[in-house]
């Protein structure tokens, strides 16, 4: 049928191509060869003269006899006129028949629009599917259908959310044996939303489901509903309904949901929109499912503040299961389920590396550990070592290294000093969060340098002597500039805008300044845009003044008292300086050991998984997710990249159920 259809396009547009050239050949031809041409000024003077004996007028073309017998041809002007000059000099002129167009060409001409029209329509609709499905199969679910293929991912593939993971053993329970709780009267959830940021492997708890459960599944995402014709989406949710309640019982995931799940009635374009559509019908089919459907939706989500309430209350997605950023014994986990089938060389410690990585996702820790194996696999050796994983790691927060780039003996010496003083204020200010690593190889496309704090533990709550302490370290580096070289570089500006920006949330957020305990403005965003467009003012201008006064006054304060801190040390500013130039990277035992804290020790490894071990004691509560504080020295134009998170939470971890 697809096929005839298919051919049927061609076959029309062929027709009317030849219909054509043929219609072109047709056109009546007159004269001959051998009939001669004559000007029209040399007709009429023949005619005049009475040197014509007859002819035909065909259309705008007089053809005839001369009376001396020869033929001629002559193209004239009015018909009218010739035709009455002869017939008053006695010539004999005829006029000839309008030439008569085939009935089937007439037809064909009139057609001709509409049949090219119909052939490009099949054509192009045909294209648009890749030749995949039927003519109008616009309306079918896009799903994939898994039934005796199914993915072959298991829990034991999942790691560091394990919440997430007996919530959703209880689904495949009831998957595998329906009976049991039906029988109890137990009302099994009709969907479950996953939670989570991005890369926390929400898709692969799903995947992970179907594979542990043993039914059919249909994978599909939220984009698969939105084409650009309305009505579509809403009939890919009624046919995805429809396969599923054959095969029930059997799981339907839709993967970043929120494409079609946002809120109604914020489209900026206003109310009713194909979007909705799609949503209304999705709630429809949830909420014709009755207790005995076996079907259990799942959906993921990195976006749950913008999705339709109705989408979250009960009977619908009742179940809400929060996939959480792993925390340290969580990122061990997932580090050895990725590296399980990877060889590696016994000096490697899983346990180290996860307190390395506060703040990564499982897709961040999987990454982590193939950059380690390409490393490895270029520099020829067998197995994955500490000192490629930590490699796999500074890239994962800062990009590749970039040896290539060519700096400048100077820049470099500022970049050292700069990348220096941050590393010193964190030294010198007790409380701050211990060095990790100080770098200044050039890294990613806009950091030239920087300094890598980690907490020594997983944190929640920032003190206001833990916020002050941070902009202090922010502006170590420029206040360095100033000291050492009597001049100040661009270096700084992402330092001092996230400097200014702690300030300002301790003013307007936290209530941590004389303006009192109170939240200034409010965050503003755009549900449909689905990102914060601003902040509310609700407050008058003389706060605003003073807000900006506030802000002033923290970041002045931090400035001189690092000023005179440094000033204070200048001399292990130096030394640290001239030693980071000679080695580009430092380690916080590298460090300790120049400023004579600690007692050089030949086995770094050993030394370095003793004292982790020693200092650290790994949290109780399982922690979501921690401050990432690493510093990007940034050349001229102020570049905000990925690895400089903030050092603020802004909002607790939600909580499951809200
Ligand atoms: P999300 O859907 O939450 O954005 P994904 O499930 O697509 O994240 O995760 C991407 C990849 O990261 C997975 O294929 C897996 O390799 C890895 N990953 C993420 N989270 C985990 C985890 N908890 N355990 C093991 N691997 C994980
Ligand atoms: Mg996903
Ligand atoms: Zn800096």
């Amino acid at each position: 049928m697809q096929r005839l259809m298919k051919n049927l396009g061609v076959y029309l547009i062929l027709v009317v191509l030849v219909v054509s050239v043929v219609n072109m050949f047709l056109t009546p031809q007159t004269a001959g060869p051998e009939v001669a041409e004559v000007p029209y000024s040399q007709f009429k003077t023949d005619l005049a003269a009475g040197r014509i004996k007859n002819f035909t007028i065909n259309e705008m073309k007089a053809q005839g006899r001369y009376a001396d017998g020869k033929t001629f041809v002559s193209n004239i002007v009015g018909v009218k006129d010739v035709a009455e000059e002869a017939a008053a000099r006695g010539v004999e002129v005829r006029i000839a028949e309008p030439p008569e167009t085939p009935w089937w060409m007439t037809l064909a001409s009139s057609v001709f629009p509409t049949l090219l029209l119909i052939g490009v329509w099949i054509f192009f609709l045909h294209n648009m599917q890749g030749g995949g499905g039927k003519v109008m199969s616009f309306a079918k679910s896009k799903a994939k259908m898994f039934l005796d293929n199914r993915p072959k991912v298991t829990f034991n593939d999942v790691a560091g959310c394990d919440e997430a993971k007996e919530e959703l053993k209880e689904v495949v329970e009831f998957l595998k044996s329906p009976d049991r709780f039906t029988k109890l009267g137990a009302k099994v959830p009709k969907g479950v939303l996953l939670l989570g940021s991005p890369g926390t492997g929400k898709t692969l708890l799903a995947r992970a489901c179907a594979g542990e459960a043993d039914v059919p599944f249909f994978s599909t995402s939220g984009s698969d509903f939105v084409e650009m014709f309305v009505g579509v989406g809403a009939s890919r949710v009624r046919d995805l309904f429809d396969q599923a309640r054959k095969y029930q019982p059997c799981l339907v995931f839709i993967d970043e949901i929120d494409a079609v799940g946002r809120q109604r009635g914020t489209g900026l374009g206003g109310g009713h929109d194909e979007r909705e559509q799609t949503l209304n019908q999705l709630l429809v089919e949830m909420d014709g499912f009755d207790e005995k459907t076996g079907i259990i939706l799942i959906a993921a989500t990195n976006r749950a503040d913008v999705l339709d309430p109705a989408l979250l209350r009960p009977g619908r997605f009742d179940r809400h299961v929060v996939v959480d950023t792993p925390d340290v014994k969580g990122r061990e986990a997932i580090l050895k389920v990725h590296a399980k089938d990877k060889k590696f060389a016994p000096d490697v410690d899983f346990e180290v590396l996860a307190k390395r990585t506060p703040g990564f996702v499982g897709a961040d820790l999987a990454n982590v550990i193939n950059e380690a194996a390409l490393l490895a696999a270029r520099g020829g050796k067998t197995e994955i070592g500490m000192a490629e994983l930590e490699e796999g790691i500074d890239r994962s927060i800062a990009g590749p290294e970039r040896k290539s780039r060519l700096i400048g003996p100077r820049e470099k010496k500022i970049i050292a000093y700069h990348e220096t003083g941050h590393a010193m204020v964190a030294k010198l200010i007790p409380g701050c969060d211990p060095v990790h690593k100080i770098s200044i190889i050039p890294r990613g496309s806009a950091a030239l340098g920087y300094t890598l704090q980690l907490p020594a533990e997983d944190r929640f709550l920032a003190s206001k002597n833990e916020l002050t302490n941070n902009i202090c370290v922010l502006l170590g580096g420029r206040v360095t500039e100033e000291l050492v070289f009597g001049d100040i570089t661009t270096g700084a500006s992402n330092d001092l805008e996230r400097a200014t920006q702690v300030a300002r949330s301790m003013v307007t957020q936290y209530g941590m300044s004389s303006l009192g305990p109170v939240v200034l403005g409010r965050q503003r965003h755009e549900v449909f845009l689905g990102r914060d467009l601003g902040e509310d003012r609700n407050y008058s201008d003389q706060i605003a003044f003073a807000i900006d006064e506030e802000v002033r006054k923290i970041v002045e304060e931090c400035y001189v008292r690092v000023k005179k801190l440094l000033s204070d040390n200048r001399d292990k500013v130096d030394l640290v300086a001239e030693t980071l130039l000679e080695r580009e990277v430092m380690d916080g035992h590298d460090l300790a050991v120049l400023l004579g804290e600690e007692e050089p020790v030949s086995e770094k490894s050993e030394e370095k998984a003793a004292s982790e071990s020693a200092g650290a004691p790994a949290p109780e509560e399982p922690a979501p997710a921690e401050e990432k504080a690493a510093d990007g020295f940034i050349p001229r134009a102020p570049v905000v990249s990925n690895e400089m998170a903030p050092m603020e939470r802004k909002e607790p971890p939600s909580a499951k159920g809200e």
